[in-house]
């Protein structure tokens, strides 16, 4: 059967997102990935991508969208990454982004200080057998994984990587990088 991915297209790396749920879906006939825009868009939806991107913009566009409550509600799994992880938690450490609280932790934005943009790093991930070339763009961490989330990477500035049930979210970008084993990961979670 085929699995439907939502990737939130209001702001940030949309087309990356598409592109990676599209190749991770290339076995599984009748599969879609479609960009949401709008409440109606995520109806019959597997799961949702939110990605990275401005968490306080992406934050603004949902409540002017109108999809506050129904991102709030949905009950797919989500894969969130970067400015999604921020938008994903339930506390985080700037007052212009509204949480949609789906994964209890704390999250800090831009945790690397100012001056460094960018960073790879060769990361553990509890579940792969090899390490993930990781690549951080002005990166939250979690300080704080709360009730139900697992803690799946970690690296000396915080918590980078965590699942709470069908939901997964990352400080850096999975959907960069063509190494898809993270969206795997996720799909076989959903258990659809
Ligand atoms: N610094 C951004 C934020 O906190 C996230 C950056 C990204 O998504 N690459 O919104």
């Amino acid at each position: 059967m085929g699995v439907k991915v939502g990737v939130l297209a209001l702001q940030g790396d949309v087309s990356e997102h598409i592109a990676a749920f599209r190749q991770a879906l290339a076995d599984r006939p009748g599969s879609m990935v479609i960009p949401v825009r709008h409440t109606e868009d995520l109806a019959g939806l597997d799961a949702l991508a939110i990605p990275g991107g401005e968490s306080t913009t992406i934050s603004r566009l949902i409540e002017k969208n109108g999809l506050y409550e129904p991102l709030a509600e949905f009950e797919g799994g989500v894969f969130a990454t970067c400015a999604g992880m921020v938008l994903a938690a339930d506390r985080v450490d700037d007052p212009r982004v509204r949480t949609l609280n789906l994964i209890s932790m704390h999250v800090t934005r831009n945790a690397f200080g100012r001056q460094v943009d960018s960073r790879e790093v060769l990361l553990a991930v509890k579940g792969l057998s090899e390490p993930f070339r990781a690549v951080f763009i002005r990166a939250p961490v979690a300080t704080e994984a709360g009730p139900g989330t697992e803690v799946l990477a970690r690296i000396p500035e915080g918590i980078v990587a965590v699942r709470n049930g069908r939901h997964m979210a990352f400080a850096f970008h999975p959907e960069l990088g063509g190494d898809l084993r993270l969206h795997r990961m996720f799909l076989e979670g959903l258990g659809v």
